[in-house]
């Protein structure tokens, strides 16, 4: 059976006039039809890159795919001519980003938005378009559409117009949602209460979601499986039981004790990782967790670690439970 996405070796970079940035190096992964997979880890570590390589957003020059393959709707999309991609984007594709007032036209009505997406993609007439763009605004918890359609982006509140965003991304009914993010710049409340919404709408539509965060506690209830990022690589990925319940990798550790609480009451201290990420320019020769990691072996700065398989579907890089590592290491710093 075939996967909705396949993501299969993508590398990407960006050749800045300081030398070739490898974001991304190397990363697998796959989403299936009605599925939510989440994308974590911090800003840099090449999780929106990514993404953005699926969309085939990658501004180019300076970036590009270097080496890889996008299995989409039976289609690789990284030899895509850019037209048949545009099309992809518009109606089986939908995004939403941190920043929604990035995406939405200042000076047009919402509805005029709604219904010019909808007029272009789907061909539909322009009050077909209104009732749709109506009835999804409706579906998002947007009080008062009728009203509403007639106002501009400014008119609504950060927490609205993420809904608005969301209600937009969908109206083309796309089979994969990407979500970059989608919560960061909301406060606590409302970040749950979004998120609530895309857990809901999930059930309703079936639209399968990326979810990209910097947060692990975001993607717990809405996604099934977890991909961990980590200097433009996958370092752990597994099902949210896996990555929660039996972290394997030195920084899914820290990530985890890094996670907040979304209630406001439990403001248990956080416990920051130490140290930067690899300088992408520079990439290091073995992990890339290797400066910063409590438990690096010799072996680690030296060598690359490969994939070792924990148990169907969790998977982990690290020394530590590579069948090769050197044992005695694994006493003398020991094991947590
Ligand atoms: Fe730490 Fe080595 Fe594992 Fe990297 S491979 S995370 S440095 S133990
Ligand atoms: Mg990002």
């Amino acid at each position: 059976l075939h996967h909705l996405l396949e993501v299969d070796n993508l590398s990407t970079s960006f050749f800045t006039y300081a030398g070739e940035v490898r974001a991304v190096s190397g990363v697998s992964f796959y989403v299936d039809e009605g599925e939510a997979l989440g994308i974590v880890g911090e800003s840099g570590c090449g999780k929106s890159v990514t993404v953005q390589s699926v969309m085939r957003l990658i501004p180019s020059p300076p970036g590009k795919i270097l080496s890889g393959q996008i299995r989409f709707l039976g289609q690789d999309l990284v030899k895509l001519p850019e037209k048949q991609m545009t099309t992809i984007r518009g109606k089986s594709m939908g995004m939403i980003f941190q920043d929604p007032m990035t995406s939405l036209n200042p000076v047009l009505t919402i509805g005029r938005q709604m219904t010019e997406v909808l007029q272009r993609h789907e061909g539909l007439g322009k009050q077909e378009a209104m009732d749709r763009a109506e009835k999804y605004l409706e579906m998002v918890g947007i009080p008062n559409c009728k009203r509403r359609l007639k106002q501009y982006p400014h008119e609504f509140s950060g927490g609205m117009r993420q809904r608005v965003m969301i209600a937009m991304a969908l109206l083309c009914n796309p089979k994969l949602l990407i979500a970059d993010e989608p919560t960061t710049a909301l406060d606590v409340t409302i970040q749950a209460q979004i998120l609530e919404l895309m857990k809901d709408l999930k059930q309703k539509i079936n639209t399968s979601i990326i979810l990209i965060t910097h947060d692990l506690g975001v993607v717990a209830g809405l996604c099934s499986r977890i991909i961990v990022m980590y200097g433009g690589k996958i370092v752990e990925s597994g099902t949210v039981q896996d990555i929660y319940k039996s972290p394997q990798h030195p920084y899914t550790w820290g990530l985890l004790k890094s996670v907040p609480r979304l209630d406001a009451l439990s403001r248990t201290k956080l416990v920051p990782i130490h140290g930067t990420p690899p300088d992408l320019l520079k990439p290091p020769v073995g992990c890339g967790f290797t400066a910063r990691c409590a438990h690096a072996m010799k072996i680690c700065a030296e060598q690359p670690p490969g994939i070792t398989e924990i148990n169907p579907g969790h998977q982990v890089a690290c020394w530590l439970l590579h069948p090769d590592a050197p044992k005695s290491t694994f006493d003398e710093k020991g094991r947590v």
